[in-house]
């Protein structure tokens, strides 16, 4: 059977080989066993329900949020001699049920649907008439509560394909899947343990990089001024940040266009078109922007704000590259920016349950731009990543030429203030009385009092608080989640109260802070 996929694989798509983990996922759908595909962004997810799509008999359903990429694939898949459709919102109501009636008459091998097509029964009646081969879950991972991008429609189709009786081949295909949502989206589509295949998040030619302490404008600046040529998006969190980015670069000559909400149809598409064709280099843009936009070489992805989590990020961070080139993601960082995030999450109409896991998340974006381990291993680890990873010897952090220091007795003295302090102020508050600060607040609480006041006097405040950033980041001190970060102890901030561990920090000097992202240039 695989010998068949070989050939499609030639004949149909022109490629002499199968890339790390397509081979297995396509060889369970030809058992007709259902499957999952977990594989990290340009791994080539697509081909795994196309060939199976192609070898078995009948009509091959894909279900995708992003309606967007949905004509570009079929266009692609019919350049290819494939007889494809797509039933979606875009079209007339004439237009759906005409394709709908070719779909029965199984002139197709593949339709794309979106996940609301579930909602109709006429359309569950219908496909009940149609040969199907598979269906396949593109972003399945929508399709868990767990997961960043939640989307109850998604999750009410596999309620709905119950009622197709007789059911084909399940298959489901993500980037991003915690071990959580991956056991989720297994129990809702009945894939077995054996039937996950799992071919790691890594992207080696991602290179990660934080900058802190720089202005933001003159860090772009100097980026872009270095490579003209070279495409790249720059994720704002507001409209307000976009239009007044777009308006300066446009004025330094950079050729640039915008996408946000508050733009017309119109304007996003041509804006997209722009982009794509190369007509402009640089594009600002909200998270909306890249979801179903195919561009291979874009080389840099810069984050002008904060991401709301880790999963986001590396989403967004990952539409660079896709074409396997050296490329860059570098994070703006900004304390003033998670207050954002704050207000986001606060103002939201989430449950408090939703609310208090955001928080938690956000919290472990923040960790990723305070620690001092490598960011390619960071996010691995976060994704629990089924391999092991040795650190990426390119990210901001294993560039990292600061000098290691100990610092137990400073962290010693930090965590038992923030005991005294009975666990109910943030780093702010307990960086002041460490340090010994005679700021009103300090004197109204009487903090001034403690034993621990003023112990780390002969360092700045501010060195304070990254070193309770840093301990937070590794998990010495945890952050009470909720919309006042306060500072509790963990099982961690016993051993080294007891002196039982040590705990090391490298420590920048003022000068490298601003060299460490000049490295490789
Ligand atoms: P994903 O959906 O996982 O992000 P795609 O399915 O869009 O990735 O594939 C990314 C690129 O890799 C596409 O241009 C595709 O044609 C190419 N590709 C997929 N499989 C192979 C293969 N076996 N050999 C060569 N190129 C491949
Ligand atoms: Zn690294």
């Amino acid at each position: 059977m695989m010998k068949n996929a070989h050939r499609v694989l030639e004949q149909y798509f022109g490629f002499s080989s199968f890339r790390f983990g397509q081979e297995p996922l396509i060889g369970h759908a030809l058992e007709r066993k259902n499957a999952l595909g977990i594989m990290p962004t340009g791994g080539g997810k697509s081909l795994c329900y196309q060939i199976p799509g192609l070898l078995l008999d009948g009509t091959a359903v894909i279900i995708s949020p992003l309606i967007s990429l949905m004509k570009d694939q079929v266009d692609s898949l019919n350049s290819h001699g494939i007889a494809s459709t797509y039933i979606n919102s875009s079209l007339s109501y004439e237009e759906q049920s005409q394709r709908m009636f070719d779909v029965q008459r199984g002139r197709y091998q593949f339709v794309y649907v979106a996940p609301e097509r579930f909602d109709s029964e006429g359309f569950i009646s219908s496909l009940r008439r149609t040969k199907l081969s598979l269906i396949a879950f593109d972003e399945a991972h929508c399709i868990s509560q767990w997961g960043h991008d939640f989307r109850p429609s998604y999750r009410s189709v596999v309620g709905q394909i119950q009622k197709l009786g007789n059911l084909p081949v399940v298959m489901g295909l993500t980037a991003t899947a915690t071990e959580e949502v991956t056991k989720d989206i297994q129990q809702l589509l009945s894939i077995e343990n054996e039937h996950v295949v799992n071919t790691g998040f890594s992207r080696d030619n991602l290179n990660f990089q934080i900058v802190k302490g720089k202005e933001k404008h003159d860090f772009i600046q100097d980026y872009i001024k270095t490579r003209p040529k070279e495409s790249g998006i720059i994720y704002a969190a507001t409209r307000k940040d976009i239009d007044r980015l777009h308006q300066w670069l446009s004025r330094e000559g950079v050729k640039v266009a915008k996408y946000h909400a508050g733009l017309s149809e119109q304007e996003r598409k041509s804006a997209q078109n722009q982009f794509i064709k190369d007509e402009v280099t640089v594009m600002v843009a909200t998270n909306a922007f890249g979801m179903g936009i195919d561009k291979s070489n874009v080389r840099y992805v810069i984050h002008y704000a904060l991401p709301m989590n880790i999963e986001s990020y590396y989403q967004e961070a990952g539409r660079a590259g896709r074409d396997g080139e050296r490329s860059d993601c570098i994070l703006l960082f900004s304390a003033r920016d998670i207050q954002l995030q704050k207000f986001l999450i606060e103002q939201s109409l989430m449950e408090e349950e939703k609310k208090t896991e955001e928080y938690q998340k956000l919290q472990q974006m923040v960790n990723y731009c305070h620690t001092d381990k490598c960011l390619q291993e960071y996010m691995l680890t976060y994704f629990k990543d089924p391999f092991r990873h040795e650190p990426c010897g390119m990210c901001s952090n294993c560039l990292h030429t600061g000098e290691i220091r100990d610092i137990t007795r400073e962290s010693q003295i930090i965590l038992s203030c923030v005991k005294r302090m009975h666990e109910r102020y943030g780093s702010g508050m307990v960086a002041k009385v460490v340090k010994g600060s005679k700021s009103q607040k300090v004197m109204e609480t009487r903090f001034h009092k403690l034993s621990t006041y003023g112990l780390l006097s002969d360092l700045k405040e501010k060195d304070i608080t990254q070193m309770i950033q840093f301990l937070v980041a590794e998990g010495y001190l945890a952050v009470e989640d909720g919309k006042f970060p306060l500072l509790r102890l963990t099982q961690e901030s016993l051993a080294i109260l007891k002196g039982e561990k040590t705990v090391q920090m490298i420590i920048e000097s003022a000068s490298k802070a601003h060299q460490e992202i000049d490295v490789n240039e």
